[in-house]
């Protein structure tokens, strides 16, 4: 396998550097024969998106191998090297994630959810008393992580939690005994002070979560994945009539103020990171809205990249870490557009562009 060299300033640290990428591996050790690909401007590590549905097609359908394999292309082109798969549409085939010519895949199985709490046909939807045993099974089966849904759209157009408190924290706890961690989608005030409470690792969506939980969650380390631009491709859709009067105020409500509770997560000291749900593949759109919501263009790219990769346990552009990185010809904290025009695209080793 070809070896290659880079040169540039490497981020986030901004010190210049020369790194060598031999098979799926970064070293700082010259390797003979290694041809340069990059030469001056900036190294970023891999991009990450650590919420995503591929292999989905739309609400409600199955997952479709094919597709799945079409959206890890497209992610891996646009410079994606790994994605956390917070609940899928079915079981992912073991192939997904083990062929080195696709993105890294951290993945939660199938979603638990209560009875009627979820889209119709997905996840697993269990009367209450068999939801804490449900999670810690995903947990295990995925290899880390469990999705819980604890809250949900209601018959008549609203929105409530679907789960107790006390079935999140017991089902938190279940995931924890196994080894694994909670990724707990909420878009309820009350749905997000239970998951909050029970010490999640992560509130997916976070819509109408209360402000005064940040300092919890920053004390405990619960990390926020706003899916902005996932809301900004729903909100046309949701201002229609047809849908329900307590549907559209609820949603209404709680877009208008994303922004401000992405800004005051991050100035609260919580990890906000960045997650495209579905339809994947807009990771970049989410960064730039990240830094319009106010976070400092650095901690937004980093939401995409060095930040989310410690989360998953992927380190940066270090000695002997997994080959992934960017190159670009100008400093993307400073400017979020060329995110898009990367010079150099290398994931797992393999030079994409
Ligand atoms: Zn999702």
């Amino acid at each position: 396998m070809p070896v290659w060299r880079l040169r540039g300033i490497i981020l986030p640290a901004g010190e210049p550097g020369e790194v060598y990428v031999d098979g799926d591996r970064i070293t700082f050790t010259p390797v003979a024969g290694a041809e340069t690909v990059a030469d001056g401007g900036y190294l970023l590590p891999g991009l990450v998106d650590v919420h995503c549905h591929p292999g989905t097609s739309g609400i409600g359908e199955p997952l479709d191998e094919r597709l799945l394999r079409t959206h890890g292309e497209q992610l891996r082109a646009a410079g994606v090297s790994a994605v956390r798969v917070p609940g899928s549409a079915g079981r992912l085939p073991s192939w997904f994630g083990a062929d080195p010519d696709l993105p890294r895949v951290r993945e939660a199985g199938l979603a638990v959810a209560a009875e009627g709490g979820f889209f119709p046909g997905w996840g697993r939807q269990l009367p209450p008393e068999r939801i804490p045993a449900a999670a810690a099974e995903e947990s295990r089966a995925s290899g880390g992580w469990c999705k819980l849904i604890v809250d949900w759209l209601t018959d008549d157009g609203g929105y409530a939690p679907t789960m107790s408190p006390e079935v999140v924290a017991a089902a938190t706890r279940a995931v924890r005994r196994a080894g694994g961690r909670v990724a707990a989608h909420t878009q309820h005030a009350a749905g997000g002070a239970a998951a909050v409470l029970a010490g999640v690792d992560s509130v997916e969506h976070g819509m109408h979560l209360p402000e005064d939980l940040l300092d919890t969650m920053a004390a405990q380390g619960t990390a926020l994945v706003p899916t902005a631009t996932a809301f900004a491709h729903l909100a046309p859709l949701m201002a229609d009539p047809q849908v329900p009067a307590g549907t559209r105020t609820w949603f209404g409500e709680g877009w208008r103020r994303h922004p401000g509770l992405a800004r005051a997560a991050y100035e609260a000291g919580v990890t906000v990171l960045a997650g495209t749900d579905l339809p994947p593949g807009h990771l970049t759109e989410e960064i730039r809205w990240l830094a319009e919501a106010g976070l400092p263009g650095d901690v937004a790219v980093g939401a995409a990249s060095w930040t989310a990769r410690a989360w998953l346990g992927l380190p940066g552009i270090e000695e002997g870490a997994p080959a992934d990185l960017l190159a670009f010809d100008t400093d993307p904290r400073r400017r979020l557009d060329v995110l898009d025009r990367p010079s150099r695209v290398i994931v797992r080793g393999r030079l994409v562009r």
